[in-house]
């Protein structure tokens, strides 16, 4: 008798946790418990995705050639200053719990942003990192296990790019066409060699919003808003719940300033176009 009771207890506190887990989960994602609020439940097969011509400010497109075969530069942290151009950067994914509500909020503004991925998530969650080339985003090599590079050998180095590499192509059928060093550090000959030896420009970033230690949505919105200028990349992570949510306020404020997003590799084929 005690033992039946016992269980009807344990079984109605499960049911409890699920139910606070799940509000939590909605509570979340602001953009999607609002594209679904008031929303009758109906049967599977008949949910629909929300819609993306919503009341959302959207970026042109800029038209920019990604081609950048003419570059000279082995490293970059921005495109010219002359422009609006800026690029977004996301770094250390992909995150299955992030990342697809991330791209949900790039699509909705019509933003296309550049990935620099880690090469065990990749094979961790390739259907994410398919969808995020399918829905028109760059894909960028951050290194398969994250190391700081400066103390690696060489051999170790191309261990590192080419098993992202390798991992890229097989989810995705595209090659990454640059890369970022973990941490940022990369030997000056490190940079060079890997541009010999595959093409990589290494990219930097010259926004840094530090969000990685986690102060709040709102300023990493503020940091990256105030950092921004002609031609600035703006780096964020999308491991952390926090960075993704400063992403509406960061993408709709730069777009009111007049700012157009577009890909790295579009930033580095304009220094190239204007011989930087
Ligand atoms: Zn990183």
């Amino acid at each position: 008798m005690m033992k039946l009771r016992f269980l009807q207890i344990a079984k109605i506190l499960a049911v409890l946790t699920l139910a606070v887990g799940l509000s939590s989960c909605a509570s979340k994602d602001k953009e999607g418990a609002d594209a679904t609020s008031g929303v009758k439940l109906t049967p599977n097969g008949s949910y629909r995705t929300a819609s993306t011509s919503g009341p959302y400010l959207r970026n042109k497109d800029s038209g920019l050639p990604y081609d950048f075969s003419g570059n000279q530069s082995v490293s970059i942290s921005s495109g010219p200053r002359s422009q609006k151009y800026i690029a977004l950067t996301f770094d250390d994914g992909p995150n299955p719990q992030h990342t697809p509500r991330l791209l949900d909020m790039l699509k909705r503004r019509n933003v296309k942003a550049t990935f620099y991925v880690v090469g065990r998530n990749v094979a961790a969650h390739p259907n994410i990192v398919r969808r995020t080339v399918a829905e028109g985003h760059e894909i960028g090599n951050h290194t398969w296990t994250h190391r700081n590079l400066k103390t690696l050998s060489d051999e170790m180095v191309s261990w590192e790019l080419d098993k992202t590499r390798d991992a890229i192509i097989s989810a995705t059928g595209v090659q990454p066409r640059t890369m970022r060093p973990p941490y940022g550090a990369m030997y000056q000959n490190q940079r060079e060699w890997v541009y010999r030896k595959y093409g990589y420009p290494t990219v930097l970033w010259d926004v840094d919003p530090l969000d990685w230690k986690k102060p709040g949505p709102s300023v990493v919105a503020q940091r990256l808003i105030s950092g921004t200028k002609n031609g600035s990349i703006l780096l964020v992570h999308d491991l952390h719940g926090q960075s993704v949510d400063a992403i509406p306020q960061t993408i709709d404020t730069l777009l009111r300033q007049g700012y157009q997003f577009v890909t790295v590799s579009q930033l580095v084929a304009l220094r190239a176009a204007q011989g930087m």
